[in-house]
């Protein structure tokens, strides 16, 4: 239980990744606060699950990741709750897949939104605490699109590429308060957002649903696997730990050889 003690905020911890990072920092024995959207009993039993299969404390917060006053007001009532916030994972995030030309002006800011200003949001809410306890790990889901562009995704890979320049300027502001700052890169991971974009791929591209799995996704990923959120839980776990105590500033790939090409 390397995590005992800890407590930690996972943003967009109701569905995919998110939740996958969530059980497995409470496996390690975190107090976890869980944030997103779905249904409430459905939300419940997510939360409930995590306290008994882990025998530590979750709370939800329903913040919404679009309005800042929200997402400070969670960092807050999760310092209150636990005592601090020592782990923030920013993570909730969405897509939308259109040409630039046809790209919803509303679709582009709720993207910068969620998947980069969020971010920003929780950081500055979360680092006071950190720095005056000497200690802390903030980990930002970002994805190969910080790095590597793909065509109809541009809200989204100007949200990562952000992510990833916000990692390393407050990576340096922290450097000597024992707070960590990186970003994990995955690849293609199987989960209801990848799902959520084929329809829209599809269009965009007029492929078919298998050509769009196959030689659209699984195409961009030299290892022709998706990556699964357990792996990307477990790179999270190894963030938080001592060990990895002098990784920070960091983008770290889990992408299948993706960037490599
Ligand atoms: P998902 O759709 O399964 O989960 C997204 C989560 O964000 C959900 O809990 C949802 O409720 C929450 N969310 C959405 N809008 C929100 C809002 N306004 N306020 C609060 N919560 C909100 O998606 P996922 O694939 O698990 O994605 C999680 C993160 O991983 C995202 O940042 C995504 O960009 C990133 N990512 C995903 C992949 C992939 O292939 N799935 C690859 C690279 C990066």
């Amino acid at each position: 239980m390397t995590l005992a003690s800890r407590n930690a905020v996972v943003t967009g911890s109701t569905s995919g990744i998110g939740l996958a990072i969530a059980r497995a920092l409470a496996k390690e024995g975190a107090n976890v606060t869980i944030n997103g959207f779905g249904k409430a009993e459905d939300i419940e039993k997510e939360r409930a699950a995590i306290e008994t299969e882990f025998g530590v404390k979750a709370r939800y917060s329903p913040a919404d990741m679009t309005k800042p006053d929200q997402i400070a007001g969670m960092i807050a009532e999760a310092d209150k709750a636990f005592g601090s916030v020592d782990i923030l994972v920013n993570n909730a995030g969405i897509q939308f897949v259109a040409p630039v030309e046809e790209f919803p002006v509303e679709k582009w800011d709720q993207i910068i939104a969620i998947n980069m200003s969020a971010a920003f949001h929780a950081m500055r809410a979360a680092v006071p605490g950190m720095k005056a306890r000497g200690w802390g790990r903030i980990i930002s889901t970002a994805s190969a699109h910080s790095k590597v562009a793909s065509p109809f995704k541009s809200a989204y890979v100007t949200a990562k590429h952000g992510i990833a320049g916000l990692t390393k300027t407050v990576a340096l502001e922290t450097a000597t308060h024992g707070v960590t700052v990186n970003c994990i890169s995955p690849g293609y991971v199987w989960t209801p957002l990848v799902e959520a974009q084929i329809p829209d791929t599809m269009k965009a591209r007029g492929l078919t649903r298998e050509q769009v799995i196959n030689d659209v996704l699984l195409e961009a990923q030299p290892t022709k696997q998706f990556v699964t959120p357990e792996e990307v839980a477990a790179f999270v776990v190894f963030l938080c730990s001592d060990a990895a105590k002098q990784i920070t500033g960091a983008n770290l790939s889990i992408d299948g050889g993706w960037t490599a090409e």
